[in-house]
């Protein structure tokens, strides 16, 4: 995700160049790269020189550019829309920059960017689509090594689809209302059966799909996703999370999931922030469950966005009931649960072989009365506990699993931002865990993670918990009661 304060010093914009000439200035190898850039517009390459190599003369012959074969002079910039000083020679070339400045003409001139008005990027070229990459001068290493990723990531066949979707926009404008139907209709054509026909390179094929999906006329039905935004890092989101998310009309999100998450969906999406951390609920899940089954009915496509995976400790289930008994369609794309990106966090094996073969997620608040919830019987069995939400309860949590026979000593291991660059590691024992509770320290959301399995961790980069475990204990701290979510 871009940095909030980081500006472009160099804006891109396309130029129109149909039809309108573009000079050149020069006749070495420069002018050929720049030749040939320009070459894929139609653009009219005017090329100044009176000595052009035998490559860039090919060039000329086979592109049917134009050649002024005399000495440079500033008339031979007329009425062009861009110029290029690329002649290798810098008084020249400082020169042909005066001239077209004095000309009101943008030029570029190689290699030398004070005297530019412009740059040129790494182009990748499914005309009519194209995408430009620039850096600032940060490299041409960087540019092409973009610009070869992205060609990668696109069908060849895209800038026939595009052709084909330019042709049908009147019909699209006049047949469609504004809004969800056109665009529910452009999604489809760009993912349907109308884009794999141009993939397959049948065009006439595309045409009828296309026009058959424009007259369907069906009316749109609302879609809820159910989906898993991972813990917090950007790159974890799933592939069809990042999907869905571009597809989106409306996204409704937890307090959990970052800005930048979220963000990551269509710039005109609505954005729909639902809480809910402890002590500050939005809306109450009674209003989610209604307000998901409004969207669905209004013909939305949402994502209801869920911090780690939407099926642990999200309240999907309630979510998914309202929807069912609403009639309402819904998926469910999972995430990667918080436990999970804690335990990569420490490169902590949750199972390992000998010691733990089984996992428990629990919150720790189901502690309260007389007897023991199974989980805890599990962890004095060996398992591996992953504890969410469990800063409030970290006393509790480790008293009452001492008390039934857990080892004071079994290894404890405690993430703050699991996956984010802000992460804080801790270590220690169950005993030390208490001093959890009372840290003022810890803002964001906190996974525990008890048991043998957990002294397989890597603890280089950990703090020990310990050094905090005399500190004044008993009140929940402030940052505590801030970020916990409630428990469900
Ligand atoms: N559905 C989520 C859990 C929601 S409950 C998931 O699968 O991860 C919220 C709790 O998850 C928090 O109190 C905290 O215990 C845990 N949590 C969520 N994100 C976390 C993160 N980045 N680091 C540590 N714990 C996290």
């Amino acid at each position: 995700m871009p940095q909030a304060n980081a500006k472009l010093n160099a804006f891109p914009v396309f130029v129109r160049v149909e039809g309108e000439a573009v000079a050149i200035v020069g006749g070495g190898e420069e002018a050929l790269a720049k030749a040939r850039l320009i070459g894929q517009s139609s653009a009219v390459l005017r090329i100044i020189t009176e000595n052009a190599e035998p490559e860039l003369l090919a060039f000329i012959a086979q592109s049917g550019a134009s050649q002024v074969a005399a000495a440079y002079d500033a008339s031979q910039l007329d009425g062009a829309v861009m110029v290029f000083a690329a002649s290798g020679d810098e008084t020249l070339d400082r020169r042909v920059a005066a001239d077209a400045r004095k000309l009101g003409i943008p030029v570029n001139a190689v290699d030398r960017p004070e005297l530019c008005d412009f740059f040129t990027p790494a182009l990748v070229n499914r005309a009519p689509v194209a995408i430009a990459i620039g850096t600032e001068g940060a490299g041409p290493v960087l540019a092409q090594m973009l610009r070869g990723r992205i060609d990668q990531m696109l069908s060849p066949s895209l800038g026939s689809l595009a052709t084909l979707a330019a042709s049908l926009r009147g019909a699209a404008e006049t047949l469609l209302p504004k809004g969800n139907a056109r665009r529910r209709f452009w999604s489809s054509f760009f993912q349907g059966a109308p884009a794999h026909a141009v993939e397959a390179g049948q065009l006439s094929r595309a045409h009828d799909a296309a026009v058959d999906l424009l007259l369907s006329n069906a009316p749109a039905s609302g879609h809820i996703s159910l989906v898993g935004a991972g813990p917090g890092a950007e790159d974890l989101l799933t592939l069809r999370a990042h999907r869905l998310l571009m597809e989106a009309d409306v996204i409704v999100h937890d307090a959990l999931v970052p800005e930048a998450v979220v963000a990551m969906g269509r710039r005109d999406a609505e954005r729909l922030g639902v809480g809910k951390r402890k002590g500050c609920h939005t809306k109450s899940q009674a209003e989610i469950n209604a307000l998901l089954v409004e969207l669905g009915r209004q013909g939305k496509r949402v994502v209801r966005l869920k911090s780690g995976d939407p099926l642990v400790f999200g309240r999907a289930g309630e979510e998914m009931a309202a929807l069912r008994d609403a009639g309402i369609a819904y998926e469910v794309v999972p995430g990667v649960t918080a436990a999970f990106a804690a335990a990569a966090d420490f490169e902590l094996p949750l199972t390992l072989r000998g010691v733990s073969s089984s996992m428990v997620f629990t919150t720790g608040h189901d502690l309260k009365g007389n007897s023991l919830p199974d989980w805890a019987k599990l962890a004095i069995s060996g398992a591996t506990v992953a504890v969410y939400m469990g800063r409030s309860v970290a006393a509790e949590v480790a008293g009452r699993l001492i008390e039934a026979g857990l080892s004071p000593d079994t290894a404890v291991a405690v993430v703050e931002n699991a996956s984010l660059a802000n992460r804080r590691r801790f270590h220690g024992t169950l005993a030390d865990l208490p001093s959890l509770e009372a840290r003022g320290d810890l803002s964001g959301p906190v996974m525990t993670i008890i048991g043998d399995a957990v002294a397989g961790a890597n603890f280089e980069r950990s703090e020990p918990l310990a050094a905090h475990r005399h500190e004044d204990l008993g009140h929940e701290s402030a940052a505590t009661a801030a970020t916990e979510r409630v428990q469900p």
